[in-house]
């Protein structure tokens, strides 16, 4: 089991649980270094950080992008972030501004279909109410007596195709990574595994196009252990990092105790060949924002640059 738990969710997005509460958890269940990940929000980062320091883990401020690239939504998970940069900050108020409107069109939607009251009852769900998201409107139709669990109802309602699904415009890729970039952070594709195309699973031929978009525009990391991915889909997206020279990342994609794929910190380990994004901060945060070697891809560069300082260390430069 690794004791690095890199994606996870608190109250001020979709999560259940206050920053707080999800570090003592983290803490219970061995996990030496945590980051906190919420949507589109970096509000819960200071308490969070305040706690672990009381528990003795190691905080990494984190986000996770909602992005849409072509008709897909994807989400891009920032680590080691500078909270307070100010194009990261202004970018993540500009896509929550978006989140109400969309969240009438739902509710206006499911209305529709004779579903009322939704709003109103999904925003008792949302602590934060400018960060409202589909999984506030699916706990609200569970108490309803809507659908048993949070899933059903994102399968019934909520996902592409259904009644509660509305299209919605999130950030550009090439943004979202350039304010992760510009923070200090580490741009990471979060759970590839996960993405569709309409209601199927999104094909081979795009993913491939995402990641090469993805690397371009600066993207260093890829989660390739995450509580929605399957263990086959570990070794798949193993073999994408190294295709494509890119860090890797785990996470359980932690949302509170009743509703996780995974709990806080049980994950298997990597695959062997994985180069852990965390050597990219280990060694020297610089590393993350090496000086370009003229010929050298980003990723290349950061990679060089934890070997320069690690066989420094070991005394045999080369
Ligand atoms: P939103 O950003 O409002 O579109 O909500 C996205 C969130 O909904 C994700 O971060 C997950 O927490 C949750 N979610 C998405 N798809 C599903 C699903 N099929 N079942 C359960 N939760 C889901
Ligand atoms: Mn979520
Ligand atoms: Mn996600
Ligand atoms: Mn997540």
């Amino acid at each position: 089991m690794l004791n690095y738990d890199l994606h996870c969710h608190s109250r001020y997005s979709d999560g259940t649980l206050s920053p707080a509460e999800l570090v003592a958890r983290a803490a219970g269940r061995e996990v030496k270094v945590l980051a906190l990940t919420d949507h589109d929000d970096v509000a819960g980062l200071a308490e969070a950080a305040q706690a672990a320091a009381e528990h003795g883990i190691e905080f990494i401020n984190g986000v996770e992008i909602s992005v849409t690239w072509r008709k897909h939504t994807v989400h891009i998970v920032g680590l080691h972030i500078d909270p307070q940069y100010p194009a990261l900050a202004e970018g993540l108020r500009t896509i929550r501004s978006g989140r109400r409107h969309r969240a009438e069109l739902m509710a206006e939607s499911l209305a529709r279909c004779g579903i009322g009251g939704v709003m109103e009852g999904a925003l008792r769900f949302a602590s934060n109410p400018d960060m409202i998201g589909r999984t506030h409107f699916a706990r609200y139709m569970v108490e309803a007596g809507h659908c048993k669990d949070v899933r059903s109802v994102f399968n019934r309602y909520l996902v592409n195709g259904k009644p509660g699904y509305v299209q919605h415009e999130w950030a550009n890729l090439q943004d979202a990574i350039a304010w992760i970039r510009g923070a200090g952070g580490i741009a990471v594709l979060a759970h590839p595994g996960r993405y569709t195309a309409g209601r199927k699973p999104m094909g081979k031929t795009t993913l491939v196009e995402l990641l090469k978009e993805f690397v371009a525009a600066g993207g260093q990391g890829i989660e390739v252990v995450s509580g929605s991915h399957t263990p086959p889909q570990y070794a798949e997206f193993a073999r994408y990092a190294r295709e494509y020279d890119l860090l890797c990342s785990c996470g359980s994609d932690f949302h509170g105790p009743e509703e996780s794929y995974r709990d806080l910190g049980r994950l298997p380990d990597f695959p062997l060949e994985c180069r852990p994004v965390w050597e990219a901060w280990k060694s020297d945060f610089d590393a993350v924002r090496p000086e370009p070697v003229e010929g050298l891809g980003v990723n290349e560069n950061v990679v060089r640059q934890v070997h320069l300082e690690r066989s420094f260390e070991s005394g045999k430069e080369k």
